[in-house]
C-alpha cells in the first residue's frame, strides 16, 4: 500500500479496496513507527486526519467524491492551518496556531483530502539542507547521515520514506526541486502567480511559490489541479484559467525541442550527475525530441543577485515577528526596546539572523542602489536570457543540483558553499518561470534529479513531458533500502 501513487490510491478508494480511514490509519501508524529516523514531521494531526477520513468515506459512499477525496497528504509547516501549530520551522512560531487556513490548505480541505500533519523545514524556508530547523535536521531516507535538501526537506523525506504519498512544498530559490532531487521524488515549482500565496508564511514575496511533491508527475498534476487558480486574497495571484493538468499527460513528445544550457554542464557539476542527466535526455530523443545546446550566460550571477533580493525581502517580511502580536516573546522584558531585541534575538536562529542583517544592509539608503537595485537589474537580464532561449526551444533541461545529497553538518560552517548548491534552481525564481525535478538515476546510492524548465504557465507541458519519461523509465519507482 505504501508504494502506491496518489492515482493508484484514488482508484483503490473508488473500488472499495480500502477505506480512507484504513488508509489514513495505516499512514499514521507508519509515521509513529518510522519517523524517529527521519524527523520529517513537526506535527502529526492524528485526530483531525481520522475525522477528515471518516467524512471522506461518507462522501465516497454517497457518490459525491471528487478526484482527491480521502487521499492523505502532508503540508509543509509554512502553510497556515487553522487551529494547528504553524511553526515555519522556527522557535519564533513554536507556540503559534494559525487562526485561519492558507488558501492551498483550504483548497485541499474542500477537495476532501486528509491532512496527516505538518512537515519539517528550514527555519522560515531559508536553507538548502533542512538543517536550520528549530526542530532539528530532517534526514534523507536514502542515507540518514545525509541531508534531504531544503527547505522543504521534511516533505521530501516524508514522501521518500513512504510516510505520506504526497506533500506540499514551497520554492523561493529551489526548495521544492532541490529536496525532490535529493530524495528521489518528483516536484514542481509553478509559474509565479499560479498558486495562491495567501497564508503561506512569506520569506521573499516576489520569489515564493507553493507547489506539489509526490512520486510521479501524474500525482503532481492531480495536486496542481487542486492548488492552482486565482485567489482574490493574493494580489500577485494571476487570474488565468486552470486547465485539467491530468488531461494532457499522455500527449506524444514527437517534435519536442529541448535546450541544454552549456553553463549547466560546467565544472561545478559532478560529472556523474551530468552523465545521468544526459542519459535521461537521450530517452527523450528516443521519444522523438530534438536537442540543441543553448546558453544562459548569467547563470552564475543568479547566486549574488538572489542572495541580495531574497534577504532584502525577508528582512522586511520578518519585521512582523516582534514579540507583540504573536509568536515568541522573551520573559521579563525591562522595557519595549528590550522586548523587541530579546524576542527577536532569542526567537530567530543563526541563518535567519544572517539573512535579516544582509537584507537590512542591502536596503540601507546609500547601499540600496549599489546592491538591491543592481541585483534587480541582473534579475531582469536573467529573465531576458530565458525568454530569448524559450523562443527557440520548448523546454530547457539540466541537472537540478550540482551534487547528490551531502552529509549533515558538512556545510554548516560555510554558508557560501551552501548557497552554491542553488546554482541551477535560483534563476527560475528570479525569472518567475515554472520548473520540475524528476528522478533520473542514482550516484553512489543517492538519487539524482533532472530539472525541466518551461515557459510561463507551461505546467501542463512540463507534467506531460515528465509523465512520458516516467512511462519509459523506473527511476521514480526506486525506494531507499529497507523501505
Ligand atoms: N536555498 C535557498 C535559500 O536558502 C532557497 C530556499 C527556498 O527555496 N525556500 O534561500
Amino acid at each position: 500500500m505504501f508504494d502506491k501513487t496518489l492515482a493508484e490510491l484514488a482508484a483503490g478508494l473508488r473500488k472499495g479496496d480500502f477505506s480512507s480511514v484504513e488508509l489514513t490509519s495505516a499512514y499514521l501508524e507508519r509515521i509513529k513507527a518510522e519517523d524517529g529516523r527521519y524527523n520529517s514531521f513537526i506535527t502529526v494531526t492524528e485526530e483531525q486526519a481520522l475525522a477528515q477520513a471518516k467524512a471522506a468515506d461518507a462522501s465516497i459512499a454517497a457518490g459525491d467524491a471528487g478526484a482527491f477525496t480521502g487521499l492523505p497528504i502532508a503540508h509543509k509547516d509554512l502553510f497556515c492551518t487553522q487551529g494547528v501549530r504553524t511553526s515555519c520551522g522556527s522557535k519564533m512560531l513554536d507556540n503559534f496556531a494559525s487562526p485561519y487556513d492558507a488558501t492551498v490548505v483550504a483548497k485541499f480541505k474542500q477537495a476532501g483530502a486528509v491532512m496527516l500533519g505538518k512537515t519539517n523545514m528550514d527555519e522560515f524556508a531559508m536553507g538548502s539542507s533542512n538543517e536550520s530547523s528549530f526542530y532539528g535536521a530532517a534526514r534523507n531516507p536514502w542515507n540518514t547521515d545525509c541531508v534531504p535538501g531544503g527547505s522543504s526537506g521534511g516533505s521530501g523525506a516524508a514522501v521518500a520514506a513512504r510516510l505520506t504519498p504526497a506533500a506540499t512544498g514551497s520554492d523561493t530559490g529551489g526548495s521544492i526541486r532541490q529536496p525532490a532531487a535529493l530524495c528521489g521524488i518528483t516536484g514542481l515549482k509553478p509559474t509565479y502567480g499560479r498558486v495562491s500565496r495567501y497564508g503561506m508564511i512569506a520569506y521573499a514575496s516576489s520569489l515564493d511559490q507553493g507547489g506539489p511533491m509526490a512520486h510521479t508527475a501524474e500525482d503532481c498534476a492531480m495536486m496542481l489541479n487542486v492548488m492552482a487558480g486565482f485567489d482574490p486574497m493574493d494580489s500577485t495571484c494571476l487570474n488565468r484559467e486552470v486547465p485539467d493538468y491530468t488531461a494532457t499527460l499522455n500527449e506524444p513528445l514527437a517534435g519536442l525541442k529541448i535546450g541544454l544550457p552549456k553553463e549547466y554542464f560546467s565544472d561545478a557539476l559532478d560529472p556523474q550527475i551530468a552523465e545521468r542527466v544526459k542519459a535521461a535526455v537521450a530517452e527523450f530523443e528516443k521519444l522523438g525530441a530534438t536537442v540543441k545546446e543553448v546558453s544562459l550566460p548569467r547563470t552564475e550571477l543568479s547566486i549574488p543577485a538572489y542572495y541580495i533580493i531574497a534577504p532584502a525581502e525577508a528582512s522586511s517580511n520578518l519585521s512582523r515577528f516582534d514579540g507583540v502580536r504573536y509568536g515568541y516573546r522573551c520573559t521579563d522584558p525591562k522595557d519595549l526596546e528590550d522586548m523587541y531585541k530579546r524576542s527577536r534575538g532569542e526567537g530567530f536562529g543563526a541563518e535567519v539572523k544572517r539573512r535579516i542583517m544582509v537584507g537590512t544592509y542591502a536596503l540601507c539608503a546609500g547601499y540600496y542602489d549599489a546592491y538591491y537595485n543592481k541585483a534587480q537589474q541582473i534579475r531582469r537580464l536573467i529573465q531576458q536570457d530565458f525568454v530569448r532561449v524559450l523562443e527557440d526551444v520548448d523546454v530547457i533541461m539540466g541537472p537540478t543540483t550540482p551534487h547528490p545529497a551531502f552529509r549533515i553538518g558538512e556545510k554548516n560552517n560555510d554558508p557560501v558553499s551552501m548557497y552554491m548548491e542553488d546554482i541551477f534552481t535560483l534563476s527560475l525564481n528570479l525569472a518567475g518561470l515554472p520548473g520540475m525535478s524528476v528522478p533520473c538515476g542514482q550516484v553512489n546510492g543517492l538519487p539524482v534529479g533532472m530539472q525541466i524548465i518551461g515557459n510561463y504557465f507551461a505546467e501542463a507541458k512540463l507534467l506531460n513531458i515528465a509523465h512520458q519519461f516516467q512511462q519509459v523509465t523506473d527511476h521514480h519507482k526506486q525506494a531507499p533500502a529497507g523501505i
